[in-house]
């Protein structure tokens, strides 16, 4: 549980970090573009300035870069602030039907089978609606990107007892090492180099950590992973 606890410090605190940084950098890009729209005016207003088309094309680069920045951070702002929790009354076989919607092209056209074992009668839970999409996404797009074409994603939700339910995504892919289903949680590990981010299943975790869930991982090289997701029918104190 200590180390449990620690994880979602770490997430956390980089969401805080992300969001610091963002609002830190927004001060002196407000500055930079101030300043080059200033000395775009003031070369407007010569008409004798030399090489006009030169530096008016370089100022206008600076500006357009300044332009960028200011997406990133606020970006990264929003990012930060989806971490705040809102919650709601949820069917979760509805929300994982919704978030299936997005990935049912890619599937279909690997011919990956989404074999579904839904509970019919699952209680509704109190949870936070876009967090709980972005695990089932998150572990989803995991999934299809471990199965073979003509792989299979399992999912399965059920009731677990008076104080959870439960949801499995289980897929038949590459499966994991012992040594990367070790660090698979950790903030940027990843085994997909340039085309993995690492970032998944650490927001995953600190999610599922944060609306009082667990979220448990069995896995097997060459043979497939299933996760697993305890959520609380009722919101907890955190
Ligand atoms: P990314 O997908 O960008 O690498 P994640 O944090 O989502 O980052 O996942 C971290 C690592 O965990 C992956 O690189 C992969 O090695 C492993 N992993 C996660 N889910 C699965 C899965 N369903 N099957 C096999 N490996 C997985």
């Amino acid at each position: 549980a200590i180390h449990q606890m620690e994880h979602s410090q770490k997430l956390s605190s980089i969401g805080r970090l992300a969001a610091g940084v963002a609002h830190e950098i927004n001060n002196p890009l407000a500055i930079i573009n101030e300043k080059a729209g200033l000395m775009r005016d003031i070369m407007e207003l010569r008409p004798d300035f030399p090489e006009k088309d030169k530096f008016s094309k370089q100022i206008e680069s600076i500006l357009r870069s300044v332009d960028r920045c200011r997406g990133i951070t606020h970006r990264m702002l929003g990012f930060a602030k989806r971490m705040d929790v809102k919650i709601e009354i949820l069917d979760l076989n509805a929300v994982l039907e919704e978030t299936l919607g997005f990935l049912e092209r890619e599937a279909q056209y690997r011919n990956v089978e989404l074999k579904r074992e839904l509970s019919k009668n699952l209680p509704s839970i109190a949870t936070d609606h876009g967090q709980i999409q972005q695990v089932f996404l998150n572990i989803l797009n995991n999934a299809l990107a471990a199965v073979p074409d003509g792989g299979r994603i399992v999912l399965s939700s059920w009731n677990v007892d008076d104080h959870y339910v439960a949801i499995s995504i289980e897929d038949n892919g590459c499966g994991m090492s012992e040594e990367t289903a070790k660090n698979m949680f950790e903030p940027f590990f990843t085994t997909k180099k340039e085309k993995g981010t690492g970032l998944g299943m650490s927001i995953t975790y600190g999610i599922v950590k944060r609306l009082g869930g667990e979220i448990k991982v069995k896995s097997k090289l060459n043979e497939g992973t299933t996760m697993t997701i305890l959520l609380p029918k009722h919101p907890v104190e955190g």
